[in-house]
């Protein structure tokens, strides 16, 4: 037993996540390279990083899937899930978080804090992901690890410790000095920075870094009572009494311990390899595991070796031809052959074909344990988001958010016999990707794409084209609209037919109301007290025909925000009535009401935030006023300048390259869908 502990105890699975462009993938390869695991260090511009593996992101020099991969460090495995940084991915995002236990954030030392890291910064919050900072691009020209700290205490709220200074910056950035040890680092140019040269700290530089590792201990006494109690006595702090005080910080999100580097120069990588080991947590200094399980009881996990087995599946990826599930283990063990239950889906199945899996190779294993990130080929009806445990102990774990698609495109195939190739190619695609949805036009035969945006589309269709190799045309992309209504309205249905000899009768009034924006949909049945008596069938039959008739508003769009209630159930003169024909009666009551209700459309609004020099503002402000947004807020507290505002979808195609010529470059934005909503 306690050598499991210890295993456990010596991994780590983190992601790392960034701003695009700020060197995650550059870094991600030097860890892969200084850890042994690729044997050639790989640079984005070649097209040939191995934690990008896909073809599109090879091409797009952007990361989209959540490859994992798996390092050795110091005795220490640490699996690292490469995360995407672009804003039409948020849910990848989202999901790698849930089976994250660490993040290694990477800012650009030049840029500091941009938008879209703040967007991640508190997706990590909320799933309440212990932090480590990397200040990258040390040696770019403006680079400054003091702002990029001050930026992540400003804009983010964060607490960083700093635990190295940068000796130099810019074409000087020399290499680190570490506050823990009080040495200097230097990164041999021979070996590509694999030989660590240790050294007094420059003089020039003693001063700065006493009085740096004096505020780390500062902050750590701020937050640690052994730190705090030897600090105020003026005791001497040993380096592995604050290292455990700044691990326990860490995981506690009190502290970020910050580090500082040039991945590009191949300077402070290891170090920063260094601290996922010390500060990280391994997976079980984590809080029990929370679930709920058959009748809705809370159960709690401890997330160790020995407990039941609990997993969550939140990946599914077709890789050479196999379907295959990606999960993370929280606690217990799960073998090959062993018959284990899919909780979300109260089945039971065996395992077959477990995986390690390294970007897209994988190596074949027969146990997988608490901790680990492993593959297994896809059984039956299992999605992302299912809970995997132990047949004698169910838990299920939250699902994971899946969130509307905003944008849509028509596609069709280039030759008339690619149409079945299309049609399942994109069923496997959906599959993979919750966020999105294939849709076909009943009258015209037309198929229609939704998804989180149009890189994301764009993506799929690339996709189409090399890994199911079939050509699409697509059209214009185009905003994916809801509508809602406004008031309160009573409408009518009756369905009364002679069918074979029989007279079928149904007839339903219901009351339609509107909800709150985001609030979903609801229907019931409340009836009125001079309700004559129906069979329990029909009531039921009335409701499944509300269900249906209610899905879409007049204007064809999906209906949202809506309530219905089914208030009385009409019978004919002999006091019959049908459940078929009650049912046709309740859709059509339902579709009367609509019409009487003030029915609306609901289009996309996208919160946008917007980082520019002062004296943009005022081309951003009118540049949003013409495209019908509104500024909400202009945050100048800061060494920028942030617009904060609210702008429809449909008017920002083409925002990119406006502001790119509005700011001659300089500017950044970040867009994320806030509701479905009509512009006041
Ligand atoms: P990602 O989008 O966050 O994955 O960023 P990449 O790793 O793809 O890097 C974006 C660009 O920045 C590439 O052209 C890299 O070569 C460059 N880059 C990455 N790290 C550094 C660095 O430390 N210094 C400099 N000067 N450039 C870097
Ligand atoms: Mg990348």
């Amino acid at each position: 037993m306690a050598v499991r502990r210890t295993t456990l105890q010596r991994s780590r699975n983190i992601g790392i996540m960034a701003h695009i462009d700020a060197g995650k993938t550059t870094v991600s390869e030097r860890i892969l390279f200084y850890s042994g695991r690729t044997h050639r260090m790989a640079e984005v511009h070649d097209g040939l990083a191995t934690m990008d593996w896909m073809a599109q992101e090879r091409e797009r020099g952007i990361t989209i899937s959540s490859a994992v991969s798996q390092v050795q460090w110091k005795n220490h495995e640490i699996y690292l899930i490469d995360t995407p940084g672009h804003v039409d991915f948020t849910v990848e995002v989202e999901r790698s978080l849930r089976v994250l236990d660490g993040v290694v954030a990477v800012f650009d030392a030049v840029s500091g804090v941009e938008p879209q890291s703040e967007t991640v910064w508190y997706q990590a919050d909320r799933h309440r992901v212990p932090r480590l900072g990397f200040a990258n691009k040390m040696d770019r020209v403006g680079a400054s690890f003091d702002r990029c700290l001050d930026d992540v205490r400003t804009l983010l709220g964060a607490h960083p410790i700093a635990v190295q200074l940068p000796i130099g910056s810019e074409q000087h950035f020399a290499g680190v000095v570490d506050l823990m040890e009080m040495e200097a680092l230097y990164f041999e140019e021979k070996d590509q920075g694999a030989t660590i040269v240790r050294g007094e700290i420059p003089e020039a530089l003693q001063g700065e870094a006493s009085a740096a590792r004096e505020r780390m201990i500062e902050a750590l006494a701020d937050v640690d009572d052994e730190v705090a109690l030897a600090y105020l006595e003026a005791l001497p702090l040993s380096t592995s009494v604050l290292k455990a005080a700044l691990r326990r910080a860490t995981i506690a999100l009190q502290a970020v311990p910050f580090l500082c580097g040039s991945g590009l120069r191949n300077k402070g990588i290891q170090p920063l390899i260094d601290a996922v080991v010390d500060y990280l947590p391994a997976p079980d200094d984590l809080p029990p595991l929370r679930g709920h399980d058959f009748t809705g009881a809370e159960v709690v996990r401890e997330r160790s070796v020995e407990s039941a087995l609990a997993a969550l599946a939140f990946k599914i990826q077709v890789l050479d031809g196999r379907k295959l599930v990606f999960f993370r283990i929280y606690s217990g063990e799960m073998r090959d052959g062993e018959s284990v239950l899919n909780a979300t889906q109260n089945q039971s199945f065996r395992v077959k074909n477990l995986f390690r899996m390294h970007a897209n190779r994988s190596e074949r294993i027969t146990v997988a344990r608490a901790g680990e990130i492993v593959a297994m080929v896809k059984a039956r009806a299992m999605v992302t988001g299912d809970t995997i445990c132990a047949v004698d102990a169910p838990i299920i774990l939250e699902r994971i958010e899946a969130r509307a698609p905003v944008i849509s495109v028509a596609i069709e195939p280039e030759t008339v016999r690619e149409r079945e190739k299309l049609t399942e190619a994109l069923a496997t695609l959906t599959e993979e990707d919750p966020t999105l949805v294939v849709e076909e036009d009943s009258e015209t035969g037309e198929l229609l794409m939704r998804g989180m945006g149009e890189l994301h589309l764009e993506i799929v269709c690339d996709r189409l084209q090399l890994d199911f190799g079939v050509a699409v045309r697509r059209g214009n992309p185009n905003v994916v609209c809801r509508e809602t209504v406004t008031q309160s309205a009573t409408g009518r249905g009756t369905f009364s037919r002679e069918v074979d000899a029989e007279r079928l009768y149904g007839e339903v009034e219901v009351v339609v109301r509107p909800r709150g924006r985001g609030a979903g949909n609801h229907c019931e049945v409340d009836l009125v007290s001079s309700q004559p008596f129906v069979k329990p069938e029909v009531i039921d039959a009335a409701l499944e025909g509300v269900r249906d008739g209610m899905l879409f508003g007049p204007g064809g769009e999906e209906m949202t925000d809506v309530e219905v209630v089914v208030r009385a159930i009409g019978v004919d003169a002999k006091g019959g009535c049908s459940a078929i024909a009650t049912r046709v009666a309740a859709g059509e009551a339902v579709r009367n009401a609509y019409r009487q209700a003030g029915p609306v459309v609901l289009e996309p609004l996208m919160t946008v935030d917007v980082v520019v020099a002062e004296e943009h503002i005022g081309d951003i402000i009118s540049d949003f006023a013409s495209r019908r947004g509104v500024v909400e807020a202009v945050d100048t507290s800061n060494l920028r300048t942030v617009v904060h505002g609210v702008v429809p979808l449909r008017n920002m195609f083409g925002y990119a390259m406006r502001l790119r010529s509005m700011t001659h470059g300089r500017g950044a934005f970040s867009m994320k869908f806030k509701s479905f909503d009509q512009l006041s």
